[in-house]
């Protein structure tokens, strides 16, 4: 007997074009999207490659920017769009993670040009209009259509010098992604299949990766899963996962995708009760006999990523403000979100104990 369903879908206006050498049709990316002189934006260690991109479009380059930073900065936001108007540049191409392209969203929101985003790790902001800026500390994110990307480049060959720990932890951020997606309170049947497709390809690539960096069939299919993942994140309302993950990195300036990584699995026990339909998508996806939670756990274990929020730099004190901070602006979420649950769940993230029972109970 089939279900009723009802939902609503909005799709986001963009051009992706993937594959192993696309970076070569970023000049026709460029003039497609009828811009003339676009800055080059990359994180200060990938400033040869932003050169390279430079290079790559000649006469359409106004200059390259490499000073992004993780979680965008004001000022490094203003410096920005300072540098912009100096050169005279009409829109921006961003290379790199999700800091180079949250620079870009930055100068899109205040100045209105277009972005061009080429994505060299798998935590996938090319796919979505939320910008993020941080101020005194704190960081501020609002959703606008215009800081999306009207155009984004998955090139492969670009992913083969990420090294392996990061490539992990940007996979799991990327799979954290799919998995809010399954139980979000805006769910859609098309955005379910994206995500359980992202995350039974990232499952599937990422030990290939971590073995062998210079691999690139797995490349290209941890990038094809960062896509899917990436574009359920642009679709859909994030839960008690990315809001733990936000108030962590922002208040405790914890790193963004190793932080995913440690609390993915013990956000994901607490739910999977209340999300049996997610759980059942899950199962597909990662194979095994598992519940998904121990799953990704197991996953993320093999493949060497941090196990917990000490190693990570957490103080065990802090997780009362933490649980505090989560409970005053809860986000929607499909099991209601307790003090005791949260404390519990902290703790065991806090310790590196496995997901068990207990976090979801
Ligand atoms: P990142 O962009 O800071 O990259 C991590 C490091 O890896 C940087 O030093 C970078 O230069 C380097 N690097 C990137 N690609 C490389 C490559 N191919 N080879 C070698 N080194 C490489 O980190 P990230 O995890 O990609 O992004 C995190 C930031 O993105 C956070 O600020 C987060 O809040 C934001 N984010 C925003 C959204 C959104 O929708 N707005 C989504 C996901 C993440």
């Amino acid at each position: 007997m089939s279900r009723a369903r009802s939902f609503t879908h909005q799709s986001l206006p963009q051009r992706v074009v993937m594959g192993p050498g696309v970076l070569s049709r970023l000049p026709d990316e460029i003039d497609a999207a009828g811009l003339k002189r676009v800055l080059v934006l990359c994180s200060p260690s990938r400033e040869a490659l932003g050169e390279a991109v430079a290079q790559l479009i000649g006469d359409r380059s106004a200059g390259v920017h490499p000073h992004a930073r993780m979680h965008v900065p004001v000022e490094s936001a203003a410096a920005a769009r300072d540098r912009v108007a100096e050169l005279g540049a009409d829109g921006c191409v961003a290379v790199g993670g999700g800091s180079a392209i949250g620079l870009g969203k930055a100068i899109a929101l205040e100045l209105g040009l277009k972005i061009i985003a080429v994505p060299t790790t798998y935590a996938g902001s090319e796919m979505t209009s939320v910008w993020g800026l941080t101020e005194d500390g704190r960081k501020r994110t609002g959703k606008d259509l215009r800081v999306l990307p009207v155009s984004v480049l998955y090139d492969p060959e670009l992913t083969l010098g990420l090294p392996a720990a990061v490539s992990v932890t940007s996979g799991m951020n990327a799979i954290a992604h799919a998995v809010e997606a399954l139980y979000a309170p805006d769910a859609s049947p098309i955005i379910s299949l994206m995500a359980e497709e992202g995350v039974r390809a990232l499952a599937a690539a990422l030990p290939a990766v971590a073995a062998d960096g210079k691999d690139l069939p797995a490349r290209a299919d941890a990038q094809y899963g960062a896509w899917l993942c990436g574009s359920c994140l642009g679709a859909t309302t994030m839960s008690l996962h990315h809001k733990l993950c936000h108030a962590l990195g922002g208040t405790l300036d914890l790193p963004h995708a190793e932080t995913h990584t440690v609390v993915l699995p013990h956000a994901l026990a607490y739910n999977q009760a209340a999300a049996p339909d997610a759980v059942a998508a899950l199962r597909r996806a990662l194979g095994g006999d598992d519940d998904p939670a121990t799953a990704l756990w197991g996953l993320a274990r093999r493949l060497g990523a941090p196990a917990s929020l000490r190693e990570l730099g957490m103080e065990k004190a802090a997780i009362g403000r933490i649980a505090e901070q989560v409970l005053a602006h809860p986000y929607a979420n499909p099991r209601q979100v307790t003090a005791d649950g949260l404390t519990d769940l902290l703790g065991r993230a806090w310790a590196g104990e496995p997901p068990t029972a207990r976090s979801t109970c």
